[in-house]
């Protein structure tokens, strides 16, 4: 008997033999229903079809599991087209309706450069472009990033990496130290009083980390044989985009699958001054200096969890809002976590926008003159700051990557792509990811989660889908709120104010106890669907490590939990999760 391994690639060889001889072959069951609907599609074609019956033939159980090892799909009817792996009944159908099957029939396929071309590096499109040459397609992926107005650039990985969640979660974790040495006295070390923070060393420290991360990036595409081009990517045609790099040389690379995942970018606000003298958080992580006294204009996010790390690095700042905190959010949690900064130090500039920027003085930082007006009255108000950061929303990147040579509809009004449930555009070879997606999360796990499984739909005969409900998240305040389901007004929009019940509770984390601070301050609150069992259909926690909280109750909610199986969980003590396994008190109760 040959050796295992020996026996294995002897059957590698000869289903790899099978795929590259013929130029459709069906893998199929005799009595499968479906492998019977993709033979009939064929025939009704007229394009002639190896069949290999598998429970008719001696080892057709090795040949299932070797499949299975060569395409990611276990299942039959498993169907290859001059050489390309289709996947299954669905996808032959799905391939026949939007015409790639007749591309791949006509063999168009190999007149492409590659099978797959990825625009854009970040989050989404690095898991799309790995995952899919993980199943053996040649890939591409442009990754170019447009220098900011005051010319902040970085290297590969997206926003994330760079400019986005994780020297976020460094700042933020900076800030935390501060907040942590305070407490450290009162549990009774002794230090000297004069503690400052460097922004210069911080700065250094979150950037280096961040280098090695694009550096991480960059082999993993390497060792994964996909072509990673540092170059902004343009369709020329509905099959070919032009690259520019950063010398200007252009040139020009054709596919058959095309990928959108060109996130977004801070948007500005159209007033004098706002450009030429504003940073935005694309420029605050790689700041060369202190910001000093800050605005920050807006109130989402982006806005709140900056200003709020740099208060907490002992910086005077004040956040200019248009009208609520936190748009979206469940307007009760964001308003505590508003009011604890406001408690923490930072003002609150609330009903004003700002109609123009002037400098007063240029430096490192300078000094600014900000102009602004009431939303409620004809009252201008007048300010100085050191910085100005601008985090009014993201604009998504869709309006000059040549969308107009290809026929993918944009929405006019915010450039979002809106995709079917398989984030395929209108243009069946053109599918899109992450943040540019319209009505769909903005987060990173969401751009990698859908990246990946499209790439296993796509080449390795999956039908698994990402699924966008119950995605938990969490806004990186000071006192941090994490979330997952509806807000308690959109669970009132959906099912009625009788329908639902709130359980809700204040508490006391017991490390803020000795240091004495926040009493009361942090909250839980669940709101469950009484005509269903009382299923939790919202989270939300305003408290000490949010993320790390609420990553396991969007689980328990993945997994449809009910109140009754939160009552009979067991707490972990003295946690300030274990809030959820005790809540008894409900709003209608007054
Ligand atoms: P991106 O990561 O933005 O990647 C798109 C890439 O495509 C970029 O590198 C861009 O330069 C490039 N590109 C664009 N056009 C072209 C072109 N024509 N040719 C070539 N390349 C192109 N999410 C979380 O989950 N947790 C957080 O804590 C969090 N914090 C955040 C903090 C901030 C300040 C910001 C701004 C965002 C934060 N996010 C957070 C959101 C998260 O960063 C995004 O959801 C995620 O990066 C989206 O991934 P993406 O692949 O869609 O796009
Ligand atoms: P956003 O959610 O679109 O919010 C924009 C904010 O700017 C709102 O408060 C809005 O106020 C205000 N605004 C808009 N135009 C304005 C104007 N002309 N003048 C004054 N204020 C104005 O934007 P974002 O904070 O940039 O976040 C973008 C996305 O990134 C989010 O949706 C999120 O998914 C992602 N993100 C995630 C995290 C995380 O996971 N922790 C962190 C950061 C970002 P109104 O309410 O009045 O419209």
């Amino acid at each position: 008997m040959p050796p295992i391994d020996t026996g294995k690639n002897e059957l590698k060889t000869r289903i790899q033999e099978l795929i590259d001889t013929n130029q459709v072959i069906v893998f199929s069951k005799s009595y499968c229903p479906y492998c019977v609907k993709v033979k009939d599609l064929f025939k009704e074609l007229k394009v002639e079809c190896k069949v290999v019956e598998l429970d008719l033939i001696e080892d057709g159980t090795n040949y299932q599991e070797m499949l299975l090892e060569m395409t990611g799909q276990k299942t039959v009817p498993n169907v290859f087209i001059s050489k390309t792996h289709v996947g299954g009944c669905d996808k032959t159908l799905q391939a026949h309706k939007d015409g790639s099957l007749q591309q791949l029939l006509n063999g168009e396929n190999e007149a492409y450069d590659y099978d797959l071309i990825v625009i854009g590096g970040g989050s989404g499109g690095l898991a799309c472009s790995k995952e899919a040459a993980n199943l053996g397609k040649k890939v591409m992926v442009l990754d170019y990033v447009v220098p900011t107005p005051k010319g902040t650039t970085w290297g590969l990985g997206g926003t994330c990496v760079n400019v986005g969640c994780i020297p976020k979660k460094l700042m933020h974790q900076t800030a935390m130290l501060a907040t942590a040495m305070q407490d450290a006295r009162k549990f009774g070390w002794e230090f000297d009083e004069t503690v400052k923070h460097n922004w210069e060393t911080m700065k250094t420290a979150v950037n280096n980390y961040i280098g090695s991360l694009n550096w991480g990036y960059r082999v993993a595409l390497r060792d994964k044989n996909v072509n990673y081009v540092n170059a902004y990517a343009e369709f020329i045609e509905p099959h070919k985009i032009k690259a520019t790099n950063k010398r200007g040389k252009e040139t020009f690379y054709t596919a058959a699958k095309f990928v959108l995942a060109t996130g977004e970018r801070p948007r500005y606000l159209g007033i004098p001054g706002d450009k030429e003298y504003c940073i935005t958080s694309d420029d605050l992580f790689s700041l060369p200096y202190c910001p000093g006294k800050t605005l920050v204009i807006g109130a989402s996010y982006v806005a709140l969890e900056c200003g709020g790390f740099l208060a907490g690095l002992g910086l005077d700042v004040t956040v200019m809002v248009r009208s609520i905190l936190l748009r979206g959010f469940d307007q009760d949690m964001a308003n505590r976590a508003g009011e604890h900064m406001e408690e923490h130090g930072v003002k609150f500039l609330r009903k004003y926008v700002p109609t123009k920027i002037e400098e007063l003085e240029a430096g490192t930082p300078g000094r600014l003159k900000v102009t602004a007006k009431s939303t409620e009255s004809d009252e201008v108000i007048e300010g100085e700051y050191n910085t100005v950061l601008i985090a009014v929303g993201r604009d998504a990147c869709t309006d000059k990557i040549g969308l107009d040579k290809t026929g993918v509809k944009v929405n006019p009004k915010n450039g979002k792509i809106p995709v079917n449930d398989e984030e395929q555009t209108n243009v069946p070879h053109i599918y899109a990811i992450g943040d540019i997606l319209e009505g769909k999360w903005e987060l990173t796990p969401v751009a990698i989660q859908a990246g990946k499984l499209l790439a296993r739909r796509l080449y390795g005969g999956s039908t698994v889908k990402c699924d966008y409900i119950n995605v938990p998240t969490t806004v990186f305040t000071p006192l941090e709120y994490g979330s997952c389901g509806l807000s308690e007004e959109k669970a009132i929009e959906l099912y009625g104010q009788d329908n639902i019940e709130v359980y809700h509770s204040l508490f006391w984390p017991l490390e803020f106890t000795v240091p004495g601070r926040d009493n009361n301050r942090c909250y839980g609150k669940l709101i469950c669907n009484r005509l269903d069992n009382d299923r939790v259909i919202g989270f939300h926690y305003l408290g000490p490590n949010a993320g790390e909280v609420t990553q396991g109750f969007g689980a328990a909610m993945k997994c449809g939990a009910t109140k009754e199986q939160l009552d009979g969980t067991i707490g972990i003590h003295p946690t300030c999760a274990e809030i959820f396994t005790t809540l008894d008190v409900t709003k209608s109760s007054g």
